[in-house]
């Protein structure tokens, strides 16, 4: 059924920055056919009505990079270095995932980003199979993207290349794909070489980690005198859509690198702050032209996958970082969040409340006491909601939530299945 969201603010996300204050958003089958101001005067029968007085509609929030079941892993061997902390408590323990595991931890995590608004996710983890499912079953769109590395990585390619098929074949509105080599600091020159051909081969980006701590610095500056940037350059990652996961260590010429090859850098401070990484020069990214987008990388590393929290810590921090309170501002770390987070994903015509495009969007319950007074509704969106404002979800046309209700997901049985099934494996 079609759907009219009346008597509402819509934050646009357009390219001229539209805010309307008493407007309607129209939805036929899954895109948006009308958004203006004022009321509709079109025929109401065959529409279902969504009284939107007291809400904001905003495109849906994009988590450009995490690994989703790993809310299974929220909370476990807190306190470490990165390197101690992936050696010593995370890959032990992935060693010993199952099927079942994974389509948990990843249910798991789309109820966390749906409740907080997130529409979208691109995720890099074992097992994609079950995290398709999972996408398909709750609705939401989904990048895939299953690591390639170490040694193995020849027959790793083929799994993805199988994936892919399996992708192609389905053909679904809301799954794609992208080649997922792990870092630069944990597969050889050959396998970022043959990763790069394949994708390019395929017409399929890239999702990576990059420049994440100053270790993975030192370990490619011994190995190949070259920062990470420089070594993905040369061996061709760099020449297809790249996603690259943290960007925190980046010299001048590594940011010329960037922005001459149209990589799109994910910003995940708060992983970054919690594994003490570093801060990414993202104002600086930003003020070069670089298509930044946003994420919460694994909630082991954070430890949600809330992206409003991701929002108001992201742009803090850039203040912080350059003493200047001017730096990434409100509206424009919402746009990392969304417009840019679209356009990374190569999603066409996705992350903007606009006619023609796909309708993808959250609205917010203004009437809360964090939400009052309302000067400002992208400073109160970035910096004062916390996600628990957001009472409807619709992806792709459909109703996902309404009234903080989830229509399809049996929310109560995931829980109580996950806190079970976490009892039993650590
Ligand atoms: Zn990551």
């Amino acid at each position: 059924m079609d759907l009219l969201i009346k008597n509402a603010t819509i934050i646009t996300m357009d390219e001229d920055n539209t805010i309307i204050n008493n407007g309607y958003v129209l939805i036929k089958d899954n895109i948006i056919k009308e958004v203006s101001k004022g009321d509709y005067k079109g025929e109401l029968l065959n529409l279902k009505v969504i009284k939107g007085e007291g809400f904001c509609v905003m495109p849906g929030i994009i988590n450009c990079h995490t690994h989703s079941a790993m809310t299974l892993l929220r909370g476990y061997g807190e306190g470490l270095p990165l390197m101690r902390w992936l050696s010593e408590k995370i890959w032990p323990v992935e060693a010993k995932l199952k099927e079942k595991h994974i389509e948990m931890g990843t249910m798991l995590a789309c109820i966390e980003m749906l409740r907080s608004g997130t529409t979208a996710f691109n995720d890099m983890y074992f097992m994609q199979r079950e995290v398709k499912k999972v996408a398909v079953d709750t609705g939401m769109r989904a990048v895939l993207g299953l690591p390639i590395i170490g040694e193995n990585w020849e027959k790793q390619i083929e799994y993805s290349l199988e994936l892919l098929n399996e992708i192609r074949k389905e053909n679904r509105e809301n799954i794609n794909m992208m080649f997922a080599p792990h870092a630069p600091y944990t597969l050889n020159f050959e396998a970022l070489k043959s990763i790069s051909e394949v994708a390019k081969r395929e017409n399929k980006g890239i999702h990576i980690h990059i420049a994440e701590t100053k270790d993975e610095l030192n370990t490619i500056k011994d190995k190949y005198n070259m920062t990470p940037c420089e070594l993905l350059e040369k061996s061709g990652v760099l020449d297809v859509n790249v996603l690259g996961a943290h960007c925190v260590h980046l010299s001048e010429s590594d940011m010329e690198i960037i922005k001459g090859k149209k990589v799109n850098p994910v910003y995940n401070p708060q992983s970054n702050m919690k594994l003490a990484s570093g801060i990414a020069p993202v104002a600086k990214l930003l003020e070069l032209g670089v298509n930044v987008c946003l994420g919460t990388d694994g909630a082991s590393s954070n430890n949600n996958l809330n992206m409003f929290e991701e929002m108001e810590t992201g742009a803090l921090l850039q203040k912080l970082k350059y003493e200047d309170a001017t730096k990434l501002s409100a509206y424009n770390v919402m746009k990392m969040a969304t417009v840019n987070g679209a356009k990374a994903l190569g999603f066409e015509k996705l992350g903007e409340i606009k006619e023609g495009f796909k309708a993808d969007m959250i609205m917010l319950n203004l009437n809360k006491p964090n939400m009052i007074p309302n000067y400002d509704i992208c400073s109160n969106i970035a910096f004062s909601a916390n996600g628990s404002e957001v009472e409807y979800v619709i992806i792709n046309g459909k109703i996902i939530m309404e009234k903080g209700a989830f229509l399809n997901i049996d929310e109560e049985k995931v829980l109580f299945e996950c806190n079970k099934l976490c009892k039993e494996f650590i």
